[in-house]
């Protein structure tokens, strides 16, 4: 009953929401430029909250406090920085904001993920707000503060814009931190961050541009609600652990299936001793291993990580004639590829197997890996039971799968 309840609330509260924007868009503003001017300035509010909520939704602690940040800063600059800047409080807002702008992108750049609901994720997400209102009681107390320095400051900025000495080198510090992160680490956060630094930079140094700050905040709400979506694609679809397609990813890549294909199943052979020989860590090691060199060896086909140490080639219009060299290729790199134990780190965590492994270590320090690989194509499945064909050709790759295993491993089976 409150499952229903709640799969109730969300079309109902989109519904309500554009009603209410509605009366408030075509019934209260007379005429059509100022209904899209409406628009335009709610636009930021809209794109930023639905980032917050996603982010807030999937645990994603930084990307919260980077929207409700930005969600805040766009509040200000619409509530209280409509007035001329050389005028109080305006002057000592828009100073603050140009350097804890900057200085918040340089805090969320270098702060570790965490979950929103740990003691450090729950301080990224509420870290503006605080801030907010330890400045409002600061200025509440003494409405001269910052005063000089802002005057000071306005009167002499930087490169025709709005922005001080100080300001543009946090600016250069936290877009080139971005940058670098970005380029080095390629997660979402670094981009939305480098996204967002170059946009509030914008804004800030040019405030005077008609509504420079609701199309550049919009922008931002934009760009974090795509990089969200991208983020959450790949959670769903991406195997953490070898960066390959999943299963559910396989799945969805069937549906687009259309005319031959062949699906190559390949497990690795005595997995189970591996990891019991040589620890977790090393069994990891090794699937991620095997997953790139699948990728780089299997031309023509997309590997997908199927479960455990299992994995799926997927050969989009091909053969099973077609594919048997490639695969020949796949199963030759990884049993000649050279698994080297590196450290005493990876230990077993059973007193009996780390007995076995440090007999082991001191007597070989690398192994090799094989897998066993059944292929079936669309042509050769037999297609005729109740499962969907696409499942029906996996049934047949896992069937001559269990061949290869019984005729001795480290070999090919087609269906
Ligand atoms: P076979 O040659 O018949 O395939 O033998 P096997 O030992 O590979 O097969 P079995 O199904 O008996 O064992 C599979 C092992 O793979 C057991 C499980 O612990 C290990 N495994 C599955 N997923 C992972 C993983 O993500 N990491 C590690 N390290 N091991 C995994
Ligand atoms: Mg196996
Ligand atoms: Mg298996």
């Amino acid at each position: 009953m409150s499952s229903t309840i709640v799969r109730l609330i969300l079309p109902l509260a989109c519904a309500v929401t554009a009603l209410i924007l509605r009366y408030l868009v075509a019934d209260q503003s007379p005429n059509n430029t100022s209904q899209l001017e409406f628009l335009l300035l709610q636009l930021p509010y809209i794109l930023l909250a639905l980032a917050a909520l996603m982010a807030l939704l999937s645990n994603h602690a930084l990307e919260a406090g980077i929207t409700i940040s930005l969600l805040c800063a766009y509040w200000v600059i619409q509530s209280f920085l409509q007035s001329p800047l050389n005028s109080q409080p305006a002057s000592q807002i828009f100073y603050l904001l140009t350097l804890l702008s900057p200085a918040l992108m340089i805090t969320y750049a270098l702060l570790p993920q965490s979950s929103c609901l740990q003691l450090q994720g729950l301080l990224a997400v509420l870290l503006t707000p605080l801030i907010i209102l330890l400045i409002a009681a600061l200025l509440a107390i003494n409405q001269q503060l910052f005063l000089s320095a802002a005057t000071s400051a306005i009167n002499n900025t930087v490169a025709g814009s709005h922005l001080s000495t100080l300001s543009w080198l946090l600016y250069f510090v936290a877009i080139s931190l971005c940058l670098g992160l970005s380029l080095y680490q390629q997660q979402s956060l670094h981009n939305s961050l480098l996204g967002c630094s170059l946009m509030s930079l914008i804004t800030y140094g040019w405030i005077q541009l008609n509504s420079v700050s609701a199309f550049m905040f919009s922008g931002m709400g934009l760009l974090l609600c795509i990089n969200l979506t991208v983020s959450l694609l790949q959670i769903g679809y991406r195997d953490d652990l070898t960066q390959i397609g999943n299963r559910r990813a396989l799945q969805q890549t069937a549906k687009t299936l259309r005319g031959p294909y062949t699906v190559a199943m390949v497990d690795a052979d005595y997995f189970k001793k591996i990891n019991d020989q040589f620890g977790h860590d090393l069994g990891d090691q090794a699937l991620r291993v095997i997953a790139s060199l699948l990728k780089q060896t299997a031309e023509g086909g997309k590997p997908f990580r199927y479960g455990g140490e299992e994995f799926c080639l997927l050969f989009k219009g091909k053969t099973e004639q077609e594919v048997l060299d490639t695969l020949e290729a796949c199963r030759q790199a990884i049993a000649n590829y050279d698994m080297v134990v590196r450290d005493k780190k990876h230990r077993p965590t059973k007193s009996k197997q780390g007995e076995t492994r440090r007999g082991a270590s001191k007597r070989k320090s690398n192994f090799r890996l094989t897998v066993s690989i059944g292929v079936a194509s669309s042509d050769s499945a037999n297609l005729n039971g109740s499962l969907n064909p696409f499942e029906q050709v996996l049934k047949s790759a896992d069937q001559a799968l269990y061949r290869a295993k019984a005729s001795g491993r480290n070999c090919i089976q087609a269906a």
